[in-house]
């Protein structure tokens, strides 16, 4: 048995069976049956949107012996005959292959000689844009005088590239997207005639995989039907195009809105391990915050399940709006930097660590306050970004445990800032609240403490260090652990005059 691919075997053969470009489709029955049928169409429009079938059904409709409300009967010796193919007087081309001077002077000397049967030769050049400049040139002849008995209907997805003398001479019409109601519309009736069991979910996630393509959504729904023979659900759907299952989605997306870079990068091994491809993964992956995003301003949201919904819900209260735009900024920009890149995996591995951390508050000089308090706010920049530290850093929601005061105090050392490190190693740290911490000397404030960060270095060191650590601008207080705490204020007034720059608040 000959085998015809779905989407020619459901190529729709009448106007009305066209979903989504009623604005066109209306029109051109309106010409056919006023008999006002112009001589050059030009049909603009994304792949996939039904322009070829409509030029084919136009075909047929201004030669049809006998149509039916600017329809095409399909039934006659000519409508037939076209279907078939065995029609002379219907040309197609394809400009993609057929794109020469030579291709073109040909229709230009056959369009001079009456049609054999129909009432109209028609030719059908699709990817018209991809003609070369004489190809347009001798086209162009043509369309400027054409003979009664010929049509000319061309179809192309840029219309930007082709001449404004050729545009000028053709009717347009602009082939919308088709929406995914439709989509999933006409993929049901394909479904009922063609015995294939999917379901609703399914035929949704086809609609907005193809992205308003009939064709592409005929096509997908064809591999799923050839791959089985149950019922089609979303997860063969996603498994056939490559789409890594939402699991592996929500748990990177959940990974970055914690700022837990090692369950980020366990969810991208799994991703590598289950072989599908990173890059429809991050695509997937933006779509998915974008979803979030659109779900903590509407409370509303199509194609999930209740419980995917759920957890959509648990992940949009973790984060500002803002925070989530910010994270489909960066993850766009790291979709075009691994893009044509050949060390994807690590470029991507990299970029999701970078999302993880929280976004930093840069540094700049902290001002000094002068009076009864030292209290000093380091005002961030505006046009600058701190660059990210290399090397692992605890984050922002865990520093206030004590061993993470101690990590910074180690990552002092590690870059280099012996003296700093050195008055600071037997410090802990009280975190008061969100913007001040006290650093506490349990073995006493002594003045070499003092004169290490009275040091306008170091104590840009230690402000940048914390900042890293926490993405926010901290104020600091000093405290001598040995000495009692009603006396602390005596103590901070001491740094009174001396020029002390850290920040300090009593
Ligand atoms: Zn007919």
């Amino acid at each position: 048995m000959a085998y015809t691919a779905l989407y020619r075997k459901f190529r729709p053969l009448k106007f009305e069976d066209m979903v989504g470009q009623e604005h066109i489709t209306k029109t051109l029955k309106n010409q056919i049956m006023a008999e006002r049928v112009g001589h050059a169409y030009l049909f603009n429009g994304g792949r996939g949107t039904g322009k070829t079938t409509t030029a084919k059904i136009l075909a047929r409709a201004v030669n049809c012996l006998n149509p039916q409300n600017g329809e095409p009967c399909n039934e006659c010796e000519i409508c037939k005959e076209i279907l078939s193919g065995s029609l002379t007087d219907v040309v197609e081309m394809d400009a993609a292959s057929n794109n020469s001077v030579d291709d073109i002077r040909a229709i230009r000397d056959e369009v001079n000689f009456l049609p054999t049967k129909a009432k109209y030769r028609v030719y059908i050049i699709d990817e018209v844009h991809m003609l070369s400049t004489g190809a347009f040139n001798a086209l162009l002849k043509t369309l400027e005088e054409p003979p009664e008995h010929v049509k000319f209907i061309l179809a192309t997805t840029e219309p930007q590239k082709l001449p404004a003398t050729i545009l000028s001479r053709c009717q347009r019409f602009d082939y919308k997207k088709i929406n995914d109601e439709n989509v999933v519309k006409r993929l049901k009736i394909i479904c009922a005639e063609s015995n294939i069991k999917i379901t609703d979910e399914a035929l949704k996630t086809i609609a907005v995989l193809s992205e308003g393509a009939m064709r592409d959504a005929i096509s997908i729904l064809e591999r799923c039907g050839q791959e089985s023979a149950d019922e089609i659900t979303v997860d063969l759907v996603k498994d056939l195009v490559g789409l890594p299952s939402l699991q592996y989605v929500h748990k990177v997306a959940k990974a970055i809105l914690e700022n837990d870079e090692m369950v980020a990068l366990q969810a991208i091994d799994d991703v590598i391990n289950d072989g599908k491809d990173l890059y429809n993964y991050l695509w997937e992956v933006i779509k998915y915050v974008k979803d979030i995003l659109v779900y903590k301003s509407t409370q509303k949201l199509n194609l999930y399940s209740a419980d995917e919904l759920k957890a959509i819900q648990d992940l949009a209260e973790k984060a500002e709006k803002t925070r989530l735009l910010e994270i489909i900024y960066q993850l766009s920009e790291l979709e075009n930097r691994i893009k044509n890149s050949t060390q994807k995996t690590i470029l991507f591995q990299a970029g999701i660590l970078k999302i993880c951390m929280k976004p930093i508050i840069p540094m700049a000089q902290p001002q000094i306050v002068k009076g009864q308090q030292n209290i000093v706010q380091p005002q961030p920049r505006r046009d600058t970004v701190s660059p990210v530290p290399e090397q692992k850093r605890p984050t922002a929601q865990n520093v206030q445990k004590t061993e993470d005061w101690q990590q910074i105090v180690e990552n002092l050392k590690k870059s280099g800032k012996i003296r700093l490190y050195t008055c600071l190693v037997n410090t802990t740290v009280d975190k008061l609240n969100d913007q001040t911490w006290e650093v506490v000397f349990t073995n006493g404030l002594t003045d070499f403490n003092k004169r290490i960060l009275e040091e306008v270095n170091n104590r840009n060191d230690l402000i940048k260090a914390i900042a890293m650590a926490t993405g926010k601008e901290i104020n600091i207080r000093l405290r001598d652990g040995k000495a009692k705490k009603a006396e602390s204020t005596t103590q901070t007034s001491a740094f009174d005059g001396l020029g002390i720059d850290i920040n300090i608040i009593d």
